[in-house]
């Protein structure tokens, strides 16, 4: 039986990875793969997260099964950090899923469950496991045009011209903040056009949100979310604790969907049958993590006062890369880098490019030149900045 299976194609930044570790010359740079990294290349655990791991250490008297759809307690905490204070509760059904991945999995099995025949909508590029997951579902998907490869921004004209086609009930799956893997976001205006459009449509938005905090604040980065959420009758998000509270391995996220008060229950309902069938109970520990750091004052304020630092750490390597690129290339042509946020930028180096700094520079990036600018730090921009224009960039 199992000799039917095929091999599977590796995924392509976790290979990187491994050909990154087993790259022996001294001085090389990982862009590769989406984890924060500080100057000294280690990703912390955040000093929040380590107390409130003490405090739910010495407190937690039983690892008996929790909630099957997650706790109640992280579910309110989860939606007013994305929603804002006074959020509409009563609308609102939560799940804890297996980290954002699980988040957007549950929606959109949702999607499919509420509507067989929807199409969902997928920006050109994506994060590739959108996509391998739609695949995988053999879901219908179509993708709408996103980023400009020219001007190395969003290419709006063309995005709502491609979401124009949409139907109603389709689904249109937008990043929150700091889009993956091209680092350019639509500004509230645009958001605001967006949510004219699936008013108009009736199709319903999904918002990926894995990022908040790492672009221009907790806040700010929350505000194109916010705004579709206060104008469309049906949202779906999906939100990642993985990156903002540093807890990749915990595997914690949460899908909020927001629709009419009588629907309340039976999408409640939905969202906890997918759980148990999938794999039961979600995952307990970041639960716990993430509830005390939002609801403990002293541990939310060390915890934003770091996710600040983070932030605005990332910032300054992107304002270096973009001096260090205008003195370099004698121009403005690389100024986008500091214009995205984020921990990605896309840098418009073809494939021969970015395989040429791999080869002569030891700089590792995702083929479509998706750099992580976390893997960077002050030392290593020169050297980023030399090998593009030295690859003819
Ligand atoms: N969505 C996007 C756009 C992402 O970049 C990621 C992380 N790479 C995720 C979702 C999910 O991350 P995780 O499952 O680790 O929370």
């Amino acid at each position: 039986m199992l000799n039917n299976l095929k091999p599977q194609a590796p995924d392509k930044i976790l290979a990187l990875m491994e050909e990154y570790r087993a790259d022996e010359r001294d001085q090389k740079v990982d862009l590769g793969v989406g984890v924060y990294k500080t100057a000294e290349g280690k990703t912390p655990i955040m000093r929040a997260i380590h107390k409130a791991e003490k405090q739910v250490w010495d407190q937690e008297t039983t690892k008996s099964y929790a909630g099957l759809a997650g706790q109640p307690e992280f579910h309110a905490a989860m939606a007013e950090m994305v929603l804002g204070k006074g959020y509409p509760a009563d609308r609102l059904a939560c799940l804890s899923t297996v980290g954002g991945t699980g988040a957007c999995r549950m929606g959109f099995e949702l999607a499919r469950m509420a509507n067989p025949d929807t199409t969902i909508w997928v920006s050109d590029p994506t994060w590739p496991n959108h996509l391998s997951i739609l695949n995988f579902m053999g879901q219908a998907q179509k993708p709408y045009r996103y980023f400009d490869s020219e001007t190395r921004s969003v290419d709006f004209d063309a995005m709502i011209e491609d979401l124009k086609s949409v139907k109603k009930g389709d689904i249109v799956l937008l990043h929150g903040c700091c889009h993956n893997p091209t680092g350019a976001n639509l500004t509230i205006e645009q958001w605001g056009a967006v949510a004219d459009l699936l008013e108009e449509t009736g199709a319903v938005p999904m918002i990926d949100l894995a990022y908040q905090g790492f672009g221009d604040g907790l806040e700010e980065d929350a505000a194109g979310t916010r705004l579709i959420a206060s104008r469309l009758p049906e949202v779906i998000i999906a939100a990642s604790c993985s990156k903002n509270f540093g807890i990749y391995r915990e595997r914690t996220g949460c899908l909020m969907v927001l629709g009419s008060e009588e629907m309340k229950k039976t999408v409640q309902g939905t969202l906890g049958y997918l759980n148990r069938q999938t794999y039961s109970f979600p995952p307990y520990h970041g639960q716990a993590l993430v509830t005390r750091v939002l609801t403990d004052p002293a541990l939310r304020a060390d915890w934003e006062a770091e996710l600040e630092d983070v932030r605005t750490g990332m910032l300054k390597l992107r304002q270096q890369l973009a001096d260090e690129l205008r003195k370099l290339s004698n121009s403005d042509r690389f100024d986008f880098v500091a214009q995205h946020r984020g921990m990605f930028s896309r840098l418009g180096a073809s494939p021969e490019q970015v395989a040429k700094m791999k080869a002569d520079d030891a700089i590792y990036m995702v083929g479509d030149s998706r750099i992580n600018i976390a893997g960077l730090n002050e030392n290593s921009v020169p050297l980023l900045a030399k090998a593009l224009i030295d690859a003819g960039v």
